[in-house]
């Protein structure tokens, strides 16, 4: 789970609009101008057949600032990304 969808940040961060790029998300900005300090991405790789699957998420960050369900808030009724 990404720490990213409880943080202050997620809509102005580099790094998070690097990982629903990873993600084939839509992203929350454009134009993101936030750089965090030492986030920490744990990159997960699943396979099964043919397909490989590339699951990235920040798991630490010094950035990090709470605020609680800043994402769903951001995009009411969506599906939250895991
Ligand atoms: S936790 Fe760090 S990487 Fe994630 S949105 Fe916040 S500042 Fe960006």
């Amino acid at each position: 789970m990404c720490i990213c969808i409880h943080c202050h940040y997620v809509d102005r961060c580099n790094t998070y609009h690097a990982v629903e790029h990873q993600h084939q998300q839509p992203h929350l900005t454009d134009t993101p101008n936030f750089e965090p300090v030492e986030p920490t991405i744990e990159v997960n790789i699943r396979s099964s057949g043919e397909m490989i699957e590339m699951e990235w998420d920040v798991v630490g960050c010094d950035s990090f600032k709470e605020e609680k369900h800043k994402w769903a808030r951001l995009r009411p009724g969506e599906l939250i990304p895991t």
